[in-house]
């Protein structure tokens, strides 16, 4: 009655709304992916999750999981209907009280259609019950579920959750953990973070693990299995358990003289680095024929063959290293992979340098040398890789050499104070390979746009005279092999997936 009197403008604007009933104006389905390019279905839109309350229970002799899972979240948008990422058999799903109905749709997407609206910015509590067997559970043909003789073990890059707990599987949304597992007596189930408690009864025995600090979903991790376990503290204070599985035959040795240094190589990481960001540390080795390792928060998973060749340290240092580059401050988007990968071989260069078996400026000298201008190894833009590319040894070799340059060009002081304050500054939160230049710059004062583009995004190889400039390679004829390298390299690997 009253449109006679709108402008023509504002009465097109009041159509448009009259045409949408009140109640779904703004409320909408939430993404199915958290907006990452390399992994367009990874992570879900709409919300973000504070806590996962996991309290499960687990069989060795016939890989079968079962338990609930209770998501703490708050909305950022108005959502009719949210995604989460998983595998297993739901069963039931509570939303804030009321059941939800729930489907499955793509490769992992686990659809919940709460009995109301949620509104945007209001908190939420999700809980899930469901079961499975892990190791039936394939997405995009693969698996991230290791099963082992005694049990089983989660943990994979990006992608593990999926096959133990539903999640908003993204390193954006970090959450912190109660990890609650309950085996059969004589095995012990390991996960992140402290040992609050065990229980035993009727045959069963119950862990109960914390994360108390967020927590990426790709860095959360459980192994159950029969484990010999040792306990300790850094001398800096912070506690280590670290946990071995009882089958790893002839490597048993050298795994525990490499992970039994966790301790010391923290806290030498820590004068780099800065105080060590979590209030436990350790390291498990189980008896997976898996060949990688990975930074799993406080605990990394290694591996046995990581420790065929007899001990390495290297191993230890680069997982550690993650520890500050990785957990504590996390990609952005997986195409910041540098962020990780770069530092983490650049601590291990570091540690060359302190076990007096090569300086970073020798290994970046031979790296420099040793690959050829037509070696593919040059095509592959650590900077942003492409996620075919994303743990190619370019990421991490050409990666720490950006850092020497780096450090060149800017001198010590202000690169160490860079490894330092980076740490503080995105702590427990995010970051991208483009807000490391930003900070590059301010604490240096320096415009480095050149430096970075040369070193991370060209893809060829940097001409002598710009890697003279960088103060790489100034000799003529090609450096020795620092003694470290055959350490370093056994390490290259550390993130080849199965998939
Ligand atoms: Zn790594």
């Amino acid at each position: 009655m009253h449109r006679r009197f709108f402008a023509p403008g504002v009465l097109a604007a009041a159509s448009v709304l009259l045409a949408i009933p009140a109640s779904a104006a703004s409320s909408a389905p939430g993404a199915s992916g958290i907006g990452d390019p390399y992994y367009p279905a990874y992570g879900n839109g709409g919300y973000d999750v504070s806590h996962y309350d996991l309290r499960l229970k687990y069989q060795p002799a016939t890989d079968r999981l079962e338990g609930t899972a209770t998501l703490l979240a708050r909305t950022t948008e108005d959502l009719s209907r949210f995604n989460l990422d998983f595998l297993l058999d739901v069963g039931e799903v509570q939303v804030n009280g009321a059941k939800a109905s729930f489907a499955t749709s793509g490769e992992h997407e686990l659809e919940i259609t709460p009995k109301k609206a949620l509104a945007k910015g209001s908190h939420v509590t999700i809980v899930i019950r469901y079961s499975g067997v892990p190791s039936g559970e394939k997405a995009y043909g693969f698996t991230s579920w290791h099963r082992t003789a005694d049990g089983g073990v989660a943990a994979n890059e990006p992608e593990a959750a999926w096959w133990w707990f539903p999640s908003n599987d993204h390193p954006l949304d970090k959450a912190t953990y109660d990890v609650s597992v309950q085996v059969p007596d004589g095995t012990q189930a390991i996960s992140n973070g402290t040992l609050q408690s065990t229980t035993s009864r009727l045959g069963w025995t119950r862990y109960n693990w914390r994360s108390n600090k967020p927590q990426a979903t790709y860095l959360a991790t459980l192994a159950v299995g029969k484990f010999d376990i040792t306990t300790g503290r850094s001398e800096s204070g912070i506690p280590v358990v670290n946990a071995y599985s009882k089958d790893l035959g002839d490597n048993d040795g050298a795994a525990r003289a490499s992970i039994e240094r966790t301790g010391e190589i923290a806290d030498w990481l820590a004068e780099y680095f800065g105080p060590y960001p979590f209030n436990a540390l350790g390291g498990y080795v189980p008896n997976t024929n898996t060949g990688y390792a990975l930074e799993t928060q406080t605990r990394p998973f290694y591996s046995p063959r990581q420790f065929a060749a007899g001990s390495n340290t290297q191993v230890v240092v680069h997982e550690l290293a993650h520890q500050w580059y990785g957990d504590l401050v996390s990609v952005s988007g997986w195409k910041d992979i540098w962020i990780n990968e770069g530092f983490a071989r650049y601590a291990q260069w570091l540690w060359s340098e302190h076990e007096g078996e090569g300086t970073a400026q020798e290994i970046a000298d031979y790296v420099y040398a040793t690959r050829a201008a037509d070696d593919p190894f040059w095509t592959v833009r650590p900077g942003d890789p492409g996620p075919d590319n994303q743990f190619h040894i370019a990421v991490y070799d050409r990666g720490a050499l950006a850092l020497q340059a780096l450090r060149n060009e800017i001198g010590d002081e202000d690169f160490f104070a860079i490894l330092k304050g980076w740490t503080q500054k995105y702590a427990y939160g995010n970051a991208s390979v483009g807000d490391f230049r930003a900070y590059a710059e301010q604490v240096s004062g320096q415009s480095l746009g050149s430096l970075f583009d040369t070193w991370l995004f060209e893809p060829s190889k940097p001409v002598a005279a710009t890697a003279r400039s960088a103060s790489i390679s100034r000799e003529s004829v090609a450096p020795a092999q620092p003694k470290s390298w055959r350490k370093i390299a056994a390490t290259n690997d550390v993130h080849d997936h199965g998939h």
